[in-house]
């Protein structure tokens, strides 16, 4: 064989080259005659440069990433190994329901323990994020109303609410009323009586509100609606609040999504995949997408008997995958789901009371799981919250979410998650306060932030919509 090798004119000796020459299966005519083009880089050269680039991403298992309505815990390793099992992995999508069994037990019970868990009667799995979730819900609940044969054109959406809700609605055809909120943050539920009429579907609540509040008037809302003939959707992308100890199906919704990819430990972050299940109630459950999983005793099987299905809104199953995380979790977790939300609502708790000196609390009451500061003091002293954010991530913290919700002017939104141990927290803490004292003290230090970090500020527009990735030294 004289493709690669050299022929040897090695005289010390039979070498290998020479050995393997002796054969002569390749007909000449198709040797190469020059040596081939390959980079002159070595693998391990390859190996340092991405592990350098990889270093240079922020992550959870690098820092503190307290991303407010985010939810970035910690994801455990062993449900990637589960999830890359080969059982589960090379089975294909098209493959019947008999040789599919141990997939869809899977998602048959994990359908079970996601409508135990919202409380609700019904699930689908298909939806691949949160925003897909609530366009099914809204799908559904505009078909419910054709199939009542009532025209309801109107979604009430609180002020406080994440962006996507209202642009779901939008795409469902539906024209969105803004609900105001009170002066304490909750719904104004004065100014929610004033615009129930016959025209209205639904109301898109988050519980608790993107303020990180409990909506404490939640029931009389729910009744309000109910008596109008209304139904209520729960955006539950903020479950990790709630988990064991209440449930949308308790505070009367009528339609919930849940973020697998924050709630249920699926790394997310960088795109997807996600997976955004929608649970129902009862009188919802024939509207669901097809198929959704069965069982008939002795078989778990693709269900298309939906007598209102809107469709699938997925092909397949969705973000598979994600779904089998999600179960890995929730059997791992059990009774401590419970537990995992205590620890949340605690850490959040208490960084916002140590933080409450620095910076200033809108809404100074008991939080959940997130709470939001405002910068306005920092503000008046020339130094914003994009600044406050940068100069962060020079004390290895990923910036909380900012300028959200969008009522709270130089908004700061920070939710730490049950998975930080104290020392974490409290070092994220004395960052924030060094940071305040540096704008009393040395604004120029936090105008010019970032320090560390292999950029410095990126136009982001620019970024998100051009990216240049070619590496540059
Ligand atoms: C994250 C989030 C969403 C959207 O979820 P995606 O998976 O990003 O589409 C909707 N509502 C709230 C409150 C969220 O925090």
């Amino acid at each position: 064989m004289r493709t690669i090798f050299e022929k040897s004119n090695n005289t010390d000796g039979i070498s290998v080259t020479d050995a393997v020459t002796d054969i002569d299966y390749i007909d000449e005519k198709y040797l190469r005659e020059n040596p081939v083009g390959l980079p002159q880089i070595g693998e391990l050269e390859v190996m340092r440069h991405y592990k350098e680039l990889s270093d240079r991403n922020f992550c959870i298992e690098k820092g503190f990433y307290p991303l407010g309505s985010c939810t970035m815990k910690y994801n455990p390793k062993v449900n990637e190994l589960l999830a890359s099992l080969e059982g589960f992995t090379a089975l294909h999508p098209l493959a019947n329901d008999d040789a599919s069994q141990g997939a869809l037990k899977l998602m048959y019970n994990l359908q079970a323990a996601l409508t135990k868990i919202t409380g609700m009667d019904a699930v689908t799995l298909q939806p691949a994020a949160g925003a897909h979730g609530e366009l099914t819900g809204m799908m559904i609940i505009k078909k419910y109303f054709e199939t009542k044969g009532e025209n309801r054109k109107k979604v009430l959406i609180p002020d406080s609410a994440h962006g996507t809700n209202p642009a779901s609605a939008h795409m469902c055809g539906f024209e969105i009323v803004q609900v105001n909120s009170d002066s304490k943050g909750q719904v104004d539920i004065e100014h929610l009586k004033s615009l129930l009429d016959k025209d209205v579907a639904a109301i898109m609540m988050t519980n608790p509100n993107t303020l990180g509040l409990f909506e404490e008037k939640v029931l009389e809302i729910s009744k309000l609606m109910h008596d109008n003939g209304s139904l209520l959707y729960y955006d539950g992308a903020n479950f990790n609040a709630i988990m064991g100890h209440t449930n949308p199906k308790l505070m009367g919704f009528d339609v919930v999504h849940i973020n697998l990819h924050k709630t249920f430990a699926t790394p997310h972050g960088g795109g997807g995949p996600g997976a955004g299940p929608v649970c129902v109630v009862e009188k919802l459950k024939e509207f669901l997408p097809v198929p959704v999983v069965s069982f008939d005793g002795k078989k778990y099987f693709r269900n298309y008997d939906l007598k209102h299905s809107i469709g699938s809104v997925k092909s397949f199953f969705g973000n598979f995958g994600v779904l089998v995380r999600a179960y890995a979790y929730i059997l791992m977790m059990g009774n401590n789901l419970k537990e995992a939300t205590e620890n949340a609502v605690l850490n959040a708790n208490y960084i916002k009371e140590k933080l409450k000196p620095y910076y200033d609390l809108p809404y100074d009451v008991p939080c959940m799981h997130e709470f939001v500061l405002t910068g306005e003091r920092q503000k008046e002293k020339g130094v914003s919250t994009l600044n406050i954010a940068k100069r962060l991530m020079d004390g290895n913290a990923h910036p909380p979410t900012v300028y959200f919700p969008l009522i709270v002017h130089e908004a700061i939104m920070i939710e730490p998650t049950e998975s930080e141990t104290k020392a974490k927290l409290d070092e994220f803490i004395d960052t924030m306060i060094q940071i305040a004292k540096e704008v009393d003290e040395n604004p120029e230090k936090v105008l010019s932030a970032p320090h560390s970090t292999p950029v410095k500020r990126v136009d982001e527009t620019l970024a998100a919509r051009h990216p240049d990735l070619t590496f540059k030294e």
